[in-house]
C-alpha cells in the first residue's frame, strides 16, 4: 500500500468543490450534523473510499482513521471476509421483510455475548433501539418518568434530547426547537458519576420513575470512565426503587470488551441497546434484555414496534461476520495495548510541549480534552480549550491523521491500526502540538 502520510499541505480541491455543492443540496451538507466540521473549522474531507485503518478523500490524500465510521468499523474498514461474506448475501437479496436464519445467528451471538441479554430485537439504528427501549421501560414499570445524564446522548428521539440545567439536577428542557415540553417533562436529568443527584431524584420522584439510561462510558461528551462505584450504585439505587437499569451500549458494546462495559465492569443491567459495531458497518441497532422485559415486545406482547427494514440479510450477514473475527483470542488485549500506547503518547506530548491536557481510553475507545482536567462529568469537559482542538484537529488532518472532528466525541481504534500507524499518529501530534 502506498504511504503519502506526512504531507502539511495536501490539496482539498475536490472534496472543497463537493462540499461546496453539497450546501445546496442537503442542510449543511450532510446526512448528519457533526460531519461538517462546525465545531473544528475549515472544510470537511470529502471520502472516496475506506480500507483497514485507512481512509482516502476524493483529492486521493490518504489519512489514518480515528473514527472508524463512528465506532463500527472495530476490524478495520472494508474487512475482506466481510465484503465476501456480504457478496455471498447480496446474491440471495437485499430484503426479506419475514424471518430468516440470520437473525437467529446473530441474536444467538448476542445473547451469547451480551449478560443482560435473554432476548433481543433488531432495528436499524440506535436512535431506534433507544426509542424503544424508553417504551418498553415504562410499559414495563408502568412509570412515565426516567433519569438521563447530562453529555450522554442516546439518539435523537424527542425524550432524549435534553439539556441539564445547572445545580444538582433538573426538569429537562428541550435541546432543540420541534420538541415540544411535553415530550421531555418526563426526562430528568443529573450529572454523572453524580449518585448524589440520582438519589435525590429518586426521593422527589418516588415510585414515579421508570428507569435510569446511560452510557456506561460516555462517549458523546469525550470520552468519560464511570468513577468506581458508580455503576454499582446505579445498580442498586435502581433495584430498591423497583427501576429498570438501561446501559445504552450502541457505542461500547463489543468495542470496550466482546461482552460490552456491562463485561468489563461485571454489572448486569436489565436492559441493553446496542448498534454500531453489531452491524459491521451497515445499518443496525438492537435492544435485549431480561425476558419477562424483552416478551412484553409485539407480538409476543402488547408493546408496539416494528421495522419494514429491521433484521435485514445484508446487515445482519456483516454483524454476524465482525463478531465472528472478534471473537478471535488476543484481539481485545492487542486493542488495549495500542490504545493505550496512543493516548500515553499523546498526553505525554502535551506536556512536554505545555498544553494543559487530559484523556485516557478503555479497550479501543479514547479521548483528550485539553483542559488540566480530571473530567468526570460534561460540566468537566465544556472546561476544554475548544478553539486549541479545533486547532489540533486541523494540523492533524493536515498531516493525514483523521480524528474526530469534536472535542466532545471520543476516538476509535481498530484491529488494523498497528503499532507504526500510533508511531507516525505521536509524531505528527508532537509536530502540530509544538506550534499550537
Ligand atoms: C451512536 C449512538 C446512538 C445513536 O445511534 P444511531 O445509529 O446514530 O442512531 C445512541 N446511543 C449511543 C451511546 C451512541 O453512541
Amino acid at each position: 500500500m502506498e504511504r503519502t502520510l506526512v504531507n502539511t499541505t495536501i490539496k482539498t480541491a475536490k472534496s472543497q468543490e463537493i462540499f461546496t455543492a453539497a450546501q445546496n443540496l442537503m442542510p449543511g451538507g450532510v446526512s448528519s450534523p457533526v460531519r461538517a466540521f462546525k465545531s473544528v473549522g475549515g472544510q470537511p474531507i470529502v471520502f472516496d473510499r475506506v480500507n483497514g485503518a485507512y481512509i482516502w478523500d476524493v483529492d486521493n490524500n490518504q489519512y489514518i482513521d480515528y473514527v472508524g465510521t463512528w465506532g463500527p468499523a472495530i476490524c478495520g474498514h472494508a474487512h475482506p471476509e466481510v465484503i465476501a461474506a456480504l457478496h455471498g448475501a447480496l446474491e440471495k437479496g437485499t430484503s426479506f421483510g419475514a424471518p430468516s436464519l440470520l437473525e437467529n445467528i446473530l441474536a444467538e451471538m448476542v445473547i451469547d455475548a451480551v449478560k443482560s441479554v435473554e432476548m433481543v430485537r433488531f432495528v436499524n439504528s440506535g436512535t431506534e433501539a433507544c426509542m424503544a427501549v424508553l417504551r418498553l421501560m415504562r410499559a414495563f414499570t408502568g412509570r412515565d418518568k426516567i433519569i438521563k445524564f447530562e453529555g450522554c446522548y442516546h439518539g435523537h428521539a424527542d425524550m432524549f434530547l435534553v439539556k441539564a440545567g445547572s445545580g444538582v439536577a433538573t426538569l429537562g428542557l428541550p435541546d432543540s426547537p420541534g420538541v415540544p415540553k411535553s415530550a421531555t417533562v418526563n426526562t430528568l436529568t443529573a450529572p454523572f458519576n453524580d449518585l448524589e443527584a440520582v438519589l435525590a431524584l429518586f426521593e422527589q420522584n418516588r415510585d414515579e420513575i421508570a428507569g435510569v439510561i446511560l452510557e456506561p462510558i460516555v462517549g458523546n461528551a469525550g470520552f468519560i470512565a464511570p468513577d468506581a462505584g458508580f455503576l454499582e450504585g446505579l445498580r442498586e439505587i435502581t433495584h430498591e426503587h423497583g427501576a429498570l437499569l438501561v446501559f445504552d451500549e450502541v457505542m461500547t458494546g463489543f468495542r470496550i470488551a466482546y461482552g460490552g462495559a456491562q463485561e468489563k465492569f461485571g454489572i448486569i443491567p436489565d436492559l441493553t441497546t446496542l448498534g454500531k459495531v453489531i452491524g459491521g458497518g451497515l445499518p443496525v441497532g438492537a435492544y435485549g434484555g431480561r425476558r419477562d422485559i424483552m416478551s412484553m415486545i409485539a407480538p409476543a406482547g402488547p408493546v408496539y414496534q416494528a421495522g419494514t427494514l429491521s433484521g435485514n440479510p445484508l446487515a445482519m450477514t456483516a454483524g454476524i461476520k465482525t463478531l465472528e473475527l472478534l471473537q478471535k483470542s488476543g484481539n481485545y488485549e492487542y486493542l488495549d495495548k495500542i490504545t493505550k500506547k496512543l493516548t500515553d503518547g499523546l498526553l505525554k506530548i502535551a506536556q512536554e510541549t505545555g498544553h494543559a491536557a487530559c484523556g485516557g481510553q478503555i479497550s479501543a475507545m479514547f479521548g483528550l480534552f485539553f483542559t488540566q482536567g480530571p473530567v468526570h462529568n460534561y460540566e468537566d469537559a465544556k472546561k476544554s480549550d475548544t478553539p486549541k482542538f479545533g486547532r489540533f484537529h486541523r494540523g492533524m488532518l493536515e498531516r493525514g491523521i483523521y480524528l474526530a472532528p469534536s472535542q466532545f466525541e471520543a476516538g476509535f481504534t481498530s484491529l488494523a491500526h498497528t503499532e507504526e500507524d500510533i508511531d507516525r499518529t505521536l509524531e505528527a501530534a508532537r509536530d502540530v502540538m509544538s506550534g499550537l
